[in-house]
């Protein structure tokens, strides 16, 4: 068994549930730690029985509940260290830096790698199960070679769609963070989503399901960041639903529990 759900994921808060026959995992815990627990409750399952959190980077979005389940609830922790150090926690028993990119967690590989983000060492993730990849980038500016690479097997992808290029060209941000978000070191566009998809899907011919998560609550939203994807995917002769399936996590709410294997 391998499993994968979307508690939350946008720009306001992300929670992703990844689970094997012996292993249940969180990364980022970017929400209260009640609607964690709550949140879980409604697929079944208990914050009691999570074997370890990884944190992808230091933003609130991704960190917001630690605090708090971290102090309630047993778990070991994953962060780089630099992350920790902004967290004031210190590597324990408990609490472990991630430096050499690969944890074992039994059958369950997670290896992490570094995304272009304005945060420091910003990471992604790449779960292996039984010759499965589950793999999770958001918070990138760009998809450098290295980043590519990293996602080559996925069977499963978990994507950053966060904004139409135009939408925020066109919106209410000042000109800062609108230079911020589209930046090389700011967030991922639909448009470079589709194209990372199409890339991934004709070059390794795995790709067989894609979320498209952290979406912006001001310069996105769900039917346009789907449609977008599939116009390139289609420009590239691959149609959704045929080809592969296309799904958009909700920012406020959780997905179905989807099974990998
Ligand atoms: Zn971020
Ligand atoms: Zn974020």
């Amino acid at each position: 068994m391998f499993e994968y759900c979307s508690l939350v994921s946008g720009s306001s808060g992300n929670c992703h549930f990844i689970k094997t026959s012996s292993t249940k995992i969180l990364i980022d815990v970017g929400l209260s730690a009640r609607r964690i627990v709550k949140s879980l409750e409604q697929i079944g399952e208990s914050i009691e029985d999570i074997d370890a959190v990884f944190l992808s980077h230091v933003h609130g979005d991704h960190t917001r509940g630690l605090e708090v389940l971290f102090r309630r609830h047993g778990f070991d922790l994953y962060a780089h260290e630099s992350v920790l150090e902004a967290l004031h926690l210190s590597p324990n028993d408990r609490v472990k830096a991630l430096t050499g990119g690969i944890v074992d967690l039994d059958a369950l590989r997670i290896e992490s790698f570094e995304l272009p983000h304005d945060a420091p060492m910003t990471l992604g993730f790449r779960m292996g199960y039984n010759d499965k990849f589950l793999s999770i980038a958001t918070d990138l500016g760009h998809v450098s070679e290295s980043v590519m690479e990293m996602l080559r097997p996925s069977d499963f992808l978990i994507l950053e769609a966060n904004h139409d290029e135009e939408l925020v060209r066109v919106g209410p941000y000042p000109y800062h963070l609108k230079r911020r978000i589209l930046g090389q070191e700011g967030h991922l566009s639909n448009e470079a989503a589709g194209r990372l998809i199409s890339r991934l899907y004709k070059e390794e011919k795995r790709l067989r399901f894609v979320m498209l998560a952290h979406l912006s609550e001001k310069n996105n939203y769900p039917e346009l960041a789907r449609i977008s994807v599939e116009k390139i995917l289609e420009e590239e002769g691959i149609e959704v639903g045929r080809d592969l399936i296309l799904d958009v996590a909700h920012r406020d709410h959780c997905t179905a529990v989807y099974r990998i294997l």
